[in-house]
């Protein structure tokens, strides 16, 4: 059962069984209600009695035979059966490109009513504890020094938590279905015959252009835009099959093969005096823009050291740009080359 209601303050007592009471306690206690929990009768104070304005009996009838009869009359009692609180689920969860203003509001309640939130390096929503209160971080991202935790044991840890009846929430960065595995993730949950939701997120693909003033499309400009990984190189077939198709290129996971991406498109035909951009770690106060041409571009980025992540954008949208960095509220953060040759 989810709880919308706003519980601040209200003294609950859980009652039932110990290995269902954990889950239904932690629902109430991030409602804001003042949680007792009791697996047994004479767990019921006399003081307890009088405190209590709203009493959770879990689990079957007979675990919590008595309780009813002394709180008859005394609070609202409500049951939850075991059904219901055993069944564990897994969301996966899209966390935007950065930052908590990013979450969707869907986001934000799927973390409130989490057991357990697996993130990982891309998924910078701020402060994960205080979004997901009292459930268990784990962390499975690489970060410097660490190994980034295999997928198919990323898969068993989901799987296993839920399996054993807990809210599992799987965040991910931007949207989970964008390069994020997220498909893979919730076939593994669907194999498990687990229930599973899915919550879009802002994709760094449209939202990080855009922050730098790059619309993906442009009306008489562009009215196509393709995102392609970057993480493998292009063949000549498919920078071909791009360039050919026109519009904006938008490619993610692809700074460590900027020169091979730009080279093969323009190979492929695409004008050398192209505009194209990188801008790196969006929504950051570290946010910055590298905007160049196609032919210009990987030697503009390495000299300003720009690193992943960062979105790639090609196609005469990039000029747009210019247009952004002339507003009035601009303070001229962009920092590397500007101007579109
Ligand atoms: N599912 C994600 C993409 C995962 S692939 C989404 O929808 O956004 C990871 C790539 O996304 C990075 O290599 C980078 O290209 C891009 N990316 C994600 N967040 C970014 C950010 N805040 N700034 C720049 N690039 C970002």
């Amino acid at each position: 059962m989810l709880i919308e209601t706003d519980l601040t303050g209200l003294p609950v007592l859980v009652v039932g069984p110990a290995e269902l009471v954990g889950a239904v306690a932690r629902r109430y206690r991030r409602a804001g209600a003042v949680v007792d929990v009791i697996t047994a009768p004479d767990g019921l104070t006399p003081e307890l009695r009088d405190r209590v304005r709203l009493a959770v009996l879990v689990g079957t009838a007979s675990t919590w035979s008595g309780v009813r009869e002394a709180l008859a009359g005394r609070c609202p009692v409500v049951r939850e059966p075991a059904a219901e609180v055993t069944r564990g689920r897994v969301a996966l969860v899209g966390a935007g490109p950065g930052g908590v203003d990013l979450l969707t509001v869907a986001a934000v309640r799927a973390l409130s009513d989490a057991d357990v939130v697996l993130t990982d390096r891309l998924a910078e929503v701020g402060d994960l504890g205080a979004l997901a209160p009292g459930a268990e971080i784990i962390d499975v991202g690489k970060r410097a020094g660490h190994h980034a935790v295999p997928q198919s044991e990323i898969e068993r840890i989901m799987v296993q938590r839920a399996l054993s009846g807990l809210t599992v929430v799987r965040l991910k960065g931007g949207d989970p279905y964008v390069f994020g595995r997220g498909g893979e993730e919730v076939a593994a949950a669907v194999a498990a015959g687990l229930p599973v939701t899915v919550v879009p997120g802002i994709s760094s693909a449209v939202a990080v252009p855009g922050s730098a003033g790059i619309p993906v499309t442009h009306r008489e400009v562009s009215h196509v835009f393709t995102v392609v990984s970057g993480h493998v190189p292009l063949d000549p077939r498919r920078a071909e099959a791009l360039v050919h198709l026109g519009g904006t290129l938008v490619f993610l996971m692809g700074m460590h093969n900027l020169v091979p991406l730009t080279t093969a498109l323009v190979r492929a035909g695409l004008p050398e005096e192209t505009p194209a951009a990188v801008v790196e770690r969006g929504f950051t106060p570290d946010q910055r823009s590298i905007v160049g041409t196609a032919a210009t571009l990987p030697d503009l980025v390495a000299s300003a050291g720009a690193a992943s992540p960062s979105v790639i954008v090609v196609g005469e949208v990039v000029r747009q740009s210019e247009v952004w960095e002339r507003r009035s509220d601009s303070h001229g953060v962009r920092s590397g080359p500007v101007g579109v040759a």
